[in-house]
C-alpha cells in the first residue's frame, strides 16, 4: 500500500489541514486550549488545541524549549485502556453485567460456542496476512500496535465484503479482520486509524462481550429456547454498551494514527462516502462534514425530543450514529485528555519485567 500522497482524500497538504482547522474552529478567539505539562521540566503550558492539531511537532515548552508532545512514532509506553476509556462505556457495561441472567447466558455462551467455531465461522473465506502475504497491511498494523504500546501481535485476515467494516474476536487468540472493500478508498493513515480502532477493542478487553452480541444477534437457534428467552433483553443492554464502546476504540484509532483528519475522514467514509459510485462522481470534503456533525449536536442538545429520537433509532445497531461518534471524538480532543496523553501523561500498567 503506498503512502497514497495523491489521494485526494488526503490532509497532508498544509491548505486542507488549514482548511479543517478553520472548520473544527472558525472563531480564532474561541479556539479552545488546554494546560499541558512538560514532561521534561513540569511547567505547565497553554497549548491551543488547533496548533496541537495542525502541527504537535513544533509545540514547545515555554520554560526548556523541549517538544511537549512525544514524537509522532514513539509508543504510549505501558498505556493503559483507562487512560482513553469513555466513561459511556464503562457505565454501560456495569449496567450490562448487573443484568439478571447475564453471567447465565454468558457461561452459556462460553461452553457451548466457544472461541473455535466462532474462528472457523470468521475465517472460512478469509485471507490470513503476514510476512509473505499483504506484508504491507500488516505493517500498518504494527505501526498502530507499536504506537499503542500493545505486546502482542493478534493474526490478521482480510476478508472479501462489500461492506467497508472491520472486526475484532478471539480471547485466546487475538484477531483482527478487515473487509477489503475499506481498504478501497482509504488512504494509509486512515487505515492505520482502522487497525488502531481495532486493536483499541482488543486493548480494552471488549472482546469477550463483543463476541457474546455476535452470537445472541446472528445465532439465536444455536442458543435454544432458554437462551433466546434470557437474551432478548440482554440483546438491547449489549447494543447499548456496544455503541458506547464504539467511543473508547474510536479514541484508541485517533490515539493509533494521532491525526485527526484521518479519524473523522474514517468516519465520513463510513457515513456514506467509500462507494463507486460517490467516489467516481464527487470529491468529498471533511470540512463541511463535521459542520454537519456539529448542527447535529446541537439539535441533540436543544431538543429532548431530537435526543430521544436519536435513542430510539439506534436502540437495534450497534454502532452509534456516526455524527455523534464524530461530537464524542472532537469532544475528547478539545476537551480530554488526549493532548495530556500525547504530552506523556496518562495511566499505565504495570507489566511484569521479563526474567
Ligand atoms: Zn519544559
Ligand atoms: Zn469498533
Amino acid at each position: 500500500m503506498s503512502a497514497s500522497p495523491a489521494d485526494p482524500q488526503g490532509y497532508d497538504s498544509p491548505a486542507l489541514r488549514a482548511e479543517l482547522v478553520a472548520t473544527l474552529w472558525p472563531d480564532a478567539d474561541k479556539v479552545p486550549a488546554r494546560l499541558l505539562e512538560c514532561r521534561h521540566c513540569g511547567r505547565r503550558n497553554r497549548v491551543r488545541v488547533s496548533a496541537a492539531v495542525l502541527d504537535a511537532a513544533s509545540c514547545e515548552c515555554g520554560a526548556c524549549g523541549k517538544a511537549l508532545f512525544i514524537p509522532p512514532d514513539a509508543p504510549l509506553t505501558n498505556i493503559s485502556s483507562m487512560a482513553y476509556e469513555h466513561p459511556l462505556d464503562r457505565a454501560t457495561l456495569v449496567a450490562l453485567k448487573a443484568l439478571p441472567g447475564f453471567s447465565t447466558v454468558m457461561r452459556w455462551v462460553l461452553s457451548n460456542v466457544g472461541e473455535r467455531s466462532m474462528r472457523l465461522m470468521n475465517l472460512s473465506t478469509s485471507v490470513r496476512c503476514g510476512e509473505d502475504q499483504f506484508p504491507e497491511l500488516v505493517a500498518l498494523l504494527d505501526l498502530a500496535r507499536l504506537r499503542l504500546d500493545i505486546p502482542y501481535q493478534p493474526s490478521l485476515f482480510l476478508s472479501e465484503s462489500p461492506y467497508a467494516n472491520a472486526a475484532t474476536f478471539g480471547v485466546e487468540e487475538p484477531t483482527v479482520m478487515v473487509h477489503a472493500s475499506l481498504l478501497d478508498h482509504l488512504d494509509d493513515p486512515q487505515v492505520v486509524a482502522v487497525l488502531a480502532h481495532e486493536l483499541g477493542h482488543l486493548h480494552a478487553d471488549h472482546v469477550l462481550y463483543r463476541s457474546l452480541a455476535v452470537v445472541l444477534a446472528g445465532g439465536s437457534q444455536m442458543l435454544g429456547s432458554v437462551g433466546r428467552l434470557l437474551s432478548f433483553p440482554l440483546q438491547k443492554a449489549l447494543y447499548k454498551w456496544m455503541r458506547c464502546s464504539e467511543l473508547t476504540a474510536d479514541r484508541a484509532g485517533l490515539l493509533g494514527c494521532r491525526d485527526v483528519a484521518a479519524s473523522l475522514g474514517v468516519l465520513m467514509r463510513l457515513a456514506g462516502g467509500h462507494r463507486p459510485g460517490t467516489v467516481n462522481r464527487t470529491k468529498m470534503r471533511l470540512a463541511p462534514f463535521v459542520r454537519q456533525a456539529r448542527e447535529l449536536a446541537k439539535l441533540e442538545e436543544s431538543s429532548w425530543f431530537d435526543g430521544l429520537l436519536a435513542t430510539l433509532m439506534t436502540m437495534d445497531s450497534s454502532h452509534p450514529f456516526i455524527a455523534w461518534r464524530v461530537m464524542h471524538l472532537l469532544d475528547w480532543v478539545e476537551n480530554g485528555n488526549y493532548l495530556d496523553i500525547l504530552a506523556g501523561h496518562y495511566d499505565r500498567v504495570k507489566r511484569p519485567v521479563a526474567a
